[in-house]
């Protein structure tokens, strides 16, 4: 429920404001500051380990980052979390494996009086969270249903349109945020039937890709096909990450069908590979830099006891609290537009010249 009411406004990150949850005055400069990210299940993850490692160094802190493992991710962060705390850690920046499971975890982070930020996802049902920095999840969601109407009707100028959903993992608290902001553009559309969803599986538990994980997605769209699309023609794919995105488009290949609109999130190199080569369609840009920039400057305003800057103060009710937010805006690629908006990107830049 508390997702659904963060989902369901239509968000506006607002003025910076600075809120504080009784920070206490500082801490020493070469603190420790644990990071505990997810699984590498995208490549953002894989981005941010690397930035946080240098980015904490070079503000003078001593960096912890760790990843939890493939196979027991939820277990892995919780006892990573936890020895975070025992080890002295000043902040703890935390991307979620499963948003749901870390209770314990940071309650004993905020009883040794460390100061929890949840990073990208945002961690549900605890009051002991402090902050949450991410890109604009609901946003996120907007901007892929209107890219999938805009692809389809710049293919085919009528509807009706044959389309499949793909939502991210339930474990994740992003995934029904996503989803909800996508359905806020393509329902209207499927009620007046210009979208037909033609398994009618538009229900997020049907959507949902277990783990984020490829392999998931393509079976799931392998068996869509073989039991929806003889003979029938699918335009196109609601895909939430570009991974999914990937997989939805190996397994339409597979089947032989012509290739539909599919949209993306992350900015990963392959898929702007793909779209550069007219296959994606969309993908989403937040910028990894970015985020891992603004966490740290909230490490910074906390080292040095001030309040915390954050641009949405309403929004992310967590089930327990409203956790203060610092969001930043996602940008739509598409082939169009790829170059202006990697320009500044030295590895994506070049693969759209
Ligand atoms: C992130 C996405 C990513 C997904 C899978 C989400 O929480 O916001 O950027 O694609 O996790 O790793």
């Amino acid at each position: 429920a508390a997702l659904t009411l963060a989902g369901c406004s239509s968000r506006d990150a607002g003025t910076p404001s600075s809120s504080s949850s009784g920070d206490a005055a500082g801490f020493a400069k070469d603190s420790l500051i644990g990071v505990a990210l997810p699984a590498k299940t995208s490549e953002n993850w894989v981005l941010a380990g690397d930035l946080f490692t240098n980015g904490l160094k070079e503000a003078g802190f001593k960096g912890d980052v760790q990843y939890a493992g493939a196979s027991s991710p939820v277990q892995d962060q919780q006892n990573q979390i936890q020895s975070m705390v025992t080890k002295g850690a000043k902040v703890i920046i935390i991307g979620a494996a499963d948003g749901s499971q870390l209770g314990p975890q940071v309650k004993a982070a905020k009883d040794a009086g460390v100061t929890v930020i949840a990073y990208d996802r945002l961690i549900l049902n605890t009051e002991d969270v402090d902050y949450y920095v991410a890109y604009d999840n609901f946003k996120v969601g907007e901007l892929q249903g209107q890219a999938l109407l805009d692809g389809m009707k710049a293919k085919k100028a009528e509807g009706p349109y044959n389309i499949e959903l793909f939502s991210g993992s339930s474990d994740d608290a992003n995934s029904a945020v996503f989803f909800d902001g996508a359905m806020k553009v393509l329902q209207p559309k499927i009620d007046d039937g210009t979208l037909k969803v033609v398994s009618g599986q538009t229900d997020i538990k049907q959507t949902a890709t277990a783990g984020w994980k490829a392999e998931n997605a393509q079976n799931r769209m392998d068996t869509l096909l073989a039991a929806n699309y003889a003979g029938t023609e699918l335009d196109g794919v609601l895909s939430p990450n570009d991974t999914l995105a990937r997989a939805i488009i190996a397994s339409v290949k597979a089947a032989g069908k012509q290739l539909p609109i599919v949209t993306g999130q992350d900015s990963e190199v392959e898929s702007v590979k793909s779209i550069m080569a007219g296959e994606q369609y969309s993908t989403i840009n937040k910028d990894t830099r970015n985020l891992v920039k603004q966490s740290i400057e909230m490490v910074k305003e906390l080292q040095e006891g001030k309040k915390v800057t954050t641009n949405n103060d309403k929004d992310y009710d967590n089930g327990k609290k409203i956790v203060p937010a610092y969001l930043l805006p996602p940008v739509i690629v598409t082939k169009a537009n790829a170059a202006e908006a990697y320009a500044n990107d030295p590895t994506l830049a070049p693969l759209t010249k």
